[in-house]
């Protein structure tokens, strides 16, 4: 990687996505920020139905959103040409989706569907195959090369399906729930191929996914809910102490709410029921922080009786 690029890889700012369909129209982006750094490898969960494709398919510019900018590798998304469009997504983008078997031509080798985007790019026939071979080898895949998909294992067809999407040099790598089929073990070597196309081939990774384990091993995870992007978990460093269990010790998940360009945030469930957050609520300066206190003058005004005020507290029942 060639060291600080000041321009993130991908700048979402109020992204909307809306479906109409005859009657019914789905707010499935609802004013969506996202920034993600060059050379992050980050995972986005979320509910079903909570946007993850919707969004992936705008980043990887087969959908345009229906409103806000969206810019990957320096460019913005929003007014490319049909044209450019294309070629954007067969150079600046690759991706990786769910089902393997729809990542891979079945009648081709794993050597020749990794090859293949090589040619739209007009790459000579021996540079295709050595790339592709590299490829193959850097995820573990090198005896899959002349194995067609049916004669693959889910796991090896993702990671197969990994170096295909790496063949014409990507910026950025997007995954959409791609361990979703596999079991756990194997699920882990998809995992793993995702990471050395991260570490060893410097392409950023956005990966959506249901498995908390990848989401427990990442630098980053970022949560969707109703279409925005509502919290962040960033895995911080402590002091690494040597030692058997050094690496288990040595990250401690911490979670952070979204703060948008003009400062609004999004407060999780669990504190706003917890502390009867509602309607408004009362900022205060704290030393080194901001105190968000519930609206006491509305639960306890002087014309009220206290039990008027825990009766108030008191109709959530959520237990
Ligand atoms: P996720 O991937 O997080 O499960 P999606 O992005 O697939 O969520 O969907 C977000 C919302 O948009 C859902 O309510 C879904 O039903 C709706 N939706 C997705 N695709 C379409 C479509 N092509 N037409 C209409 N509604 C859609
Ligand atoms: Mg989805």
């Amino acid at each position: 990687m060639s060291g600080i690029d000041p321009e993130p890889a991908i700048v979402c700012e109020q992204l909307v996505r809306i479906y109409k369909t005859d009657a019914l129209e789905v707010q499935a982006l609802q004013g969506l920020d996202l920034r993600v750094a060059a050379g992050e490898l980050t995972a986005l969960v979320g509910a079903s139905g909570s946007g993850k494709s919707t969004l992936l398919g705008i980043l990887a510019g087969l959908d345009a959103p229906t409103a806000g900018s969206v810019r990957v590798a320096g460019r913005e998304l929003a007014g490319l040409s049909h044209r450019d469009r294309l070629l954007y997504r067969r150079a600046t983008v690759g991706f990786v989706w769910q089902n393997p078997a729809s990542n891979l031509l079945p009648h081709l080798t794993a050597a020749q569907n990794v090859a293949l985007p090589m040619r739209l790019n007009r790459l000579r026939r021996t540079a295709r195959r050595e790339r592709a071979d590299a490829l193959l080898d850097s995820l573990g895949v090198a005896h899959c090369r002349d194995r067609i998909p049916a004669q693959m294992s889910g796991g090896e067809q993702q990671r197969t399906a990994i170096a295909t999407a790496l063949a014409n040099t990507p910026r950025v790598l997007l995954a959409d729930e791609p361990t979703g089929e596999l079991d756990s073990e194997t699920a882990e070597t998809v995992f793993e191929g995702l990471r050395t196309a991260n570490r060893e081939h410097g392409v950023t990774v956005l990966i959506v996914t249901h498995d908390a384990a990848i989401s427990g091993q990442v630098q980053r995870t970022v949560a969707i809910r109703d279409g925005r992007t509502s919290t962040e978990t960033l895995m911080r460093g402590a002091a690494a102490k040597p030692g058997a269990h050094a690496a288990a010790e040595a990250f401690r998940a911490v979670e952070y709410a979204v703060i948008d360009r003009v400062g609004r945030l999004q407060l999780p469930r669990e504190f706003t029921e917890v502390y009867g957050l509602r309607d408004r609520v009362r900022l205060t300066h704290e030393p080194g922080h901001v105190g968000v206190w519930p609206d006491l003058h509305e639960t306890q005004s002087p014309e009220q009786e206290p039990q008027d005020a825990n009766q108030d507290g008191g109709e959530n029942p959520h237990e």
